[in-house]
């Protein structure tokens, strides 16, 4: 492919305070929104403080953030160029998103290969997580699906990227969090699905022992499978959840009302969580409560019911911001996977935070298959545990610091796209590649163009 070339004009940049969807650590920075890879490629010239691509900053903390820097959004790379109705390949700019995609993919029978808890994510930005979905033990990561990508390396120098020819740029890019350069356009396979709906079965646990028996059961049963966790349960109940483990329906499945249609897919028009929230509205009484009565409300055992897609995979999608819930001070995820044989140190998580009676109502449990080739992909076969907290949680940075303790020793590892606040120094005990992403780093980007604020806080 040509470079692309350094045009004068590209879009002009403003300045602008962005935090990531945990609202914690907001940072100013030029905002750019360049309309096409010659656009981008304009706007990399040397400057001090860096360059950062961001896609809908769904990204928890401060990846898609540049402090004093640019930030190069994909918010106007948004097209899909081709689609293959036979094969299902579609090939796009970075910043589609998966919703995009599944509007345009469905009514051909297509759905995305991997879908992360939101669609509102773009392909640059799955890719430069190495995203992973309910599916992660049948299907791995994001990236897994993705033939190649068109990088805006930091020179300007745009490159075609596929995982067979250039496995090394590829893999330090899949997970290597926007690092590497700006993925500007992006060929992923879609996956074959019958109809929109899934065939749900639901089971309700009594413990964390119960939780992971039916999660290591279903895997083998069932495409997608979780666990939403009571992370407030002591005692004899510790780790009660709800399992909810689906496949795709087929024709057949469906009733006859939702036949003429079986791929039918709006999105549905989202409610807003209006204004700022006060302070404390999320703690510990109104989780208690709430996990209580959402634990109640699933039944012991049920099988077969029919779910749509916005349900089963992205419930929150359906409160536009509700990350305003949390109050101005934010939230805080931490997400974590520790490797199998590991099974006391996620019954030992949940009782570090049901002991401080630290409020996480969306705590989610799940056991991943294999990882892939990223450098810092997140994934690795065991159980990952995702817990988000009001970040003004009493006690919290002495709980996380604890986990991230338990982690270590039992040879796992944080997500970065939601970390914010992992010591530097245990990266490495975390992500063993990590030498060779730096190494990759000093040679494809020896001036340091490409930067954002946890690429700084972590040395990446
Ligand atoms: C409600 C919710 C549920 C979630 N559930 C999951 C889940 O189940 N599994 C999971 O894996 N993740 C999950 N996430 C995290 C989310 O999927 C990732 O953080 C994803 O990367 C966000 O994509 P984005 O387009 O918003 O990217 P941003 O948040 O804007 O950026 C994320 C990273 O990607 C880089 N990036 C973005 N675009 C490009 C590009 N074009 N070129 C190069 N780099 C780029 C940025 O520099 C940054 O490092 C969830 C997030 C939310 C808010």
């Amino acid at each position: 492919m040509p470079p692309a070339s350094r045009q004068p004009g590209a879009a002009a940049a403003r300045t602008v305070t962005l935090t990531g969807w945990g609202r914690v650590a907001p940072s100013q920075a030029a905002l750019a929104e360049p309309a096409s890879p010659a656009d981008a490629a304009a706007l990399l010239d040397p400057r001090p403080a860096g360059v950062i691509a961001r896609g809908l900053g769904r990204s928890y903390n401060n990846a898609a953030q540049c402090d004093g820097g640019l930030v190069i959004s994909t918010a106007r790379m948004n097209r899909i160029l081709t689609l293959d109705a036979g094969t299902g390949l579609v090939t796009c700019e970075a910043g589609v998103s998966l919703e995009q995609l599944m509007v345009a993919g469905l009514p051909a029978g297509w759905f995305v290969p991997v879908s992360p808890g939101t669609r509102q994510v773009t392909v640059g930005g799955a890719i430069a997580a190495d995203v992973h979905g309910k599916n992660h033990h049948a299907a791995g990561s994001f990236a897994g699906h993705v033939p190649s990508f068109d990088l805006l390396l930091p020179g300007g120098e745009l490159r075609t990227v596929t995982q067979r020819d250039d496995p090394g740029l590829f893999w330090a890019t899949a997970g290597g969090m926007g690092l590497t350069g700006v993925i500007v356009r992006a060929t992923v396979q879609l996956t074959r699905v019958a109809t929109a709906r899934l065939r749900v079965d639901t089971v309700r646990t009594a413990d964390v022992d119960e939780t992971m028996a039916v999660l290591t059961e279903h895997d083998r049963t069932h495409r997608y499978t979780v666990a939403w966790s009571d992370s407030l349960a002591r005692g004899p109940h510790l780790g009660r959840s709800v399992v909810t483990s689906g496949d795709f329906a087929d024709l057949a499945d469906l009733p006859a009302r939702l036949r003429p249609d079986p791929l039918q897919f709006s999105p549905a028009s989202r409610i807003g969580v209006p204004g700022e929230w006060p302070v404390g509205v999320i703690n510990r009484y109104t989780v208690a409560l709430a996990n209580e009565a959402y634990y109640r409300k699933a039944p012991r055992r049920h099988e077969g019911e029919l779910q749509t897609i916005g349900t089963f995979f992205h419930p929150l999608d359906g409160i536009r911001n509700w990350n305003r819930v949390y109050g101005p001070g934010g939230l805080r995820q931490y997400q974590y996977v520790v490797p199998f044989g590991q099974e006391a140190a996620v019954r030992r998580s949940f009782e570090l935070v049901s002991g401080i009676r630290a409020p996480s109502f969306v705590t989610v449990l799940k056991r991943f298959g294999a990882g892939d080739a990223g450098l810092l992909s997140f994934p690795m076969p065991g159980w990952t545990l995702a817990l988000d907290f009001p970040a003004r949680t009493p006690g919290l940075a002495g709980l996380l610091a604890r986990l991230d303790e338990l982690v270590v020793a039992a040879g796992g590892r944080v997500y970065l796209a939601k970390d914010s606040r992992v010591p530097p120094g245990l990266l490495g005990e975390m992500y063993p590649r990590l030498p060779e992403f730096r190494k990759l780093r000093a040679e494809l980007d020896p001036d340091g163009l490409l930067a954002s604020d946890l690429s700084r806080r972590l040395g990446l």
